[in-house]
């Protein structure tokens, strides 16, 4: 009888350790924090462009260097030519829907997003962007609104809903006072200056919202002290999440590049693309010891349809400005680049879709097929 009662065991333990291994091997090892980079409107081209010119053909860009790299298709339900409101909608929650839209389908239908879903398992979130924290691309991953353009509607989804531990931008100019007592009431700090962000303590800090410009923050190339860089931001982001011991999710947006893009302006630009990686360099060096860190790099579309058409005759050399051609000043439907590396970050390769980047995260942090 004892006996009998052993094997049972024995079996079930055996069944136990089978599901283990097996689900590890059809997941991957899992995640504990995910770190998503987003370049708005940061195209392959404009990747070139900034490698080229900073670091000679030869070089590679930060992002460059991460492990695993594929590519990503755009289109949304609306468009070929997507706007980075369903672009970001698709990345935040694995659903495609039209543009102008945030978080939400065409019938109005609500989905779910990684963020929601990371607060859900007890997990600290953040937004952080140069452009207005309620911008489209923010406003993906913790707002639910037929119209992007509805920034006030966007903050008070952000207050009502998830409620980002962390919202660094700009947009000052959309938080009423109303707004703004609402967040004081739900714990949030407020801070407007770049000397309020570098002073804080992050010990001190419940939840915080950022707002360092009255709009977008001022492009790279032309930012004095008055505003943080993307890479101050995100660093004292990390800083305050990273206190969270279920982990986090932060969403890193070069919003800016996308603006440089529309006005085909190639002196901004590469600054602007350069900021974005030197962000995405200083995580990988606070990072490189960790071993439970998912970080994806990518974009939401294409800006500007930019081409580079020399030097010809010579090799370009390092700090040496490529010459382009621009083909709109709006979006335009090509593919864009992502890299990973971390617990899961095996699952980028070749022609990937943008709504399984929502996949990849989920999977990462062990909820991947649950119903959103
Ligand atoms: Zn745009």
């Amino acid at each position: 009888m004892k006996e009998q009662v052993f094997k049972r065991n024995l079996l079930g333990f055996f069944v136990i350790i089978f599901f283990v291994l097996y689900s590890t091997a059809l997941f991957g090892a899992s995640a504990k924090n995910v770190i998503l980079f987003i370049g708005d409107g940061m195209g392959q081209a404009q990747v070139l462009a900034a490698r080229v010119c900073a670091y000679g053909p030869e070089g590679r860009l930060n992002m460059e260097r991460l492990e695993h790299f594929g590519y990503v298709t755009t289109y949304s339900n609306s468009s070929f030519v997507t706007d980075s409101a369903a672009a970001a909608t698709a990345i935040a929650t694995g659903h495609k829907t039209r543009n102008n839209t945030v978080g939400q389908g065409e019938y109005g239908q609500e989905y779910e997003s990684i963020l929601e879903l990371a607060k859900k398992m007890g997990k600290a979130t953040g937004l952080v962007t140069t452009a207005e924290v309620t911008h489209a691309t923010p406003a993906g991953f913790a707002a639910h609104e037929a119209n992007r353009h509805e920034a006030k509607a966007i903050a008070r989804d952000y207050l009502n809903g998830a409620q980002p531990d962390v919202l660094f931008g700009g947009g000052a100019g959309v938080w009423t006072s109303n707004l703004l007592e609402e967040a004081k009431k739900l714990d949030y700090s407020v801070v407007f200056t770049k000397k309020e962000l570098d002073t804080l303590d992050p010990s001190g800090v419940k939840k915080i919202l950022g707002l360092f410009a009255k709009s977008h923050i001022a492009f790279a190339l032309e930012r004095g002290n008055q505003e943080p860089s993307l890479k101050e931001m995100t660093l004292k982001a990390l800083e305050i999440l990273q206190r969270d011991r279920d982990g986090f999710f932060l969403m890193v947006e070069g919003g800016r590049i996308d603006h440089a893009g529309h006005s085909n302006d190639f002196s901004r630009l590469i600054p602007e693309v350069l900021d974005f990686d030197e962000a995405i360099r200083t995580v990988m060096s606070k990072l490189e010891a960790s071993k439970d860190t998912l970080m994806i790099v990518t974009a939401d579309h294409e800006t500007g349809g930019l081409t580079i058409v020399g030097p010809r005759g010579h090799l370009a050399r390092k700090g040496e400005m490529v010459e382009v051609n621009w083909a709109t000043r709006n979006h335009t439907g090509a593919d864009v680049p992502i890299w990973a590396q971390g617990p899961g970050a095996e699952f980028v390769r070749g022609r990937m879709d943008n709504t399984e980047v929502f996949s990849l995260i989920e999977r990462a942090f062990g909820i991947y097929g649950k119903e959103n």
